[in-house]
């Protein structure tokens, strides 16, 4: 992954953030691509934003693999929906690496106290970082390479197999499209974990880039509820 550090007097224009997942839209072009906000700091007029690189395809990846100090960015936004609910018993946090700058936002928000399993898929060894966690907080890294396996699939086995309490769970669970519609089938109709107690969806789908995602999302979802909940 790259951090670009982006600056200037348009971060005035960001509210304070009250949500761990906020997002902005980088506008390329007539086209946009959505990163996650990794922190926010009006003082010091800076945000951070954490992008996957994955080669030359694509229009955001090639664009922070290569930029340079001083590269501009336009930006709409942001949007967020979710934050970890204080006082939910354990809190589990699923993701690839397109997710992992939220989950570390939500571990930030957390009280020392709350119990987090997290399951985080990288490609390699190399590439896990450092977290904000506390005694409370169990990290599971899944190494896709290593298994030889597709994206989510090695994390998807992870969480499945995992052993971590029913009871009062809360779920944040996101990244590759592929991965979502096996979590939501197990978390849903094997765990019978609250709908309103998880928050699910594909960030990016393989094959497919965010324009193309995003106009066929509402279908995906469409087909994956008709099969799992009647
Ligand atoms: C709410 C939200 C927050 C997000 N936050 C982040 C974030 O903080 N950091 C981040 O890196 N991504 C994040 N994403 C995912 C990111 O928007 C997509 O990965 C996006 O498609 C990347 O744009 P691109 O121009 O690089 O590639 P695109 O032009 O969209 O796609 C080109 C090709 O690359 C493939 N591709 C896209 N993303 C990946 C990937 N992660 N790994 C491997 N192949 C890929 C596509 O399938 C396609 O074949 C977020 C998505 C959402 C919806």
């Amino acid at each position: 992954m790259v951090r670009i550090i982006a600056g200037g007097p348009a971060i005035d224009e960001l509210p304070p953030l009250s949500y761990t997942d906020h997002y902005i839209k980088i506008i390329f072009g007539d086209v946009t691509r959505t990163y996650t906000i990794r922190w926010l700091d009006h003082e010091a007029r800076e945000m951070a934003l954490d992008f996957v690189i994955h080669g030359d395809e694509g229009l955001a990846g090639p664009w922070a693999r290569d930029a340079k100090a001083g590269a501009e960015i336009s930006f709409k936004g942001p949007g967020g929906a979710w934050a970890p609910r204080g006082d939910a018993q354990v809190h589990l946090l699923v993701g690839d690496d397109s997710a992992l700058p939220a989950i570390a936002a939500a571990l930030e928000a957390l009280p020392s106290h709350a119990r987090a399993e997290v399951f985080l898929e990288v490609p390699d060894a190399a590439s896990r970082q450092e977290l904000p966690v506390t005694d409370n907080t169990i990290v599971h890294w899944v190494e896709r390479d290593a298994h030889g396996l597709g994206y989510g699939e090695a994390l998807t086995y992870a969480v499945q197999t995992a052993d971590f309490p029913d009871g009062d769970l809360e779920a944040f669970v996101h990244g590759n499209a592929d991965m979502i519609k096996p979590l939501r089938h197990y978390l849903f109709n094997e765990r019978g974990v609250p709908r309103e107690h998880v928050s699910i969806s594909g960030y990016w789908r393989t094959g497919m880039n965010e324009d193309g995602w995003q106009s066929s999302k509402g279908e995906f979802v469409a087909a994956m509820e008709a099969e799992q909940d009647s």
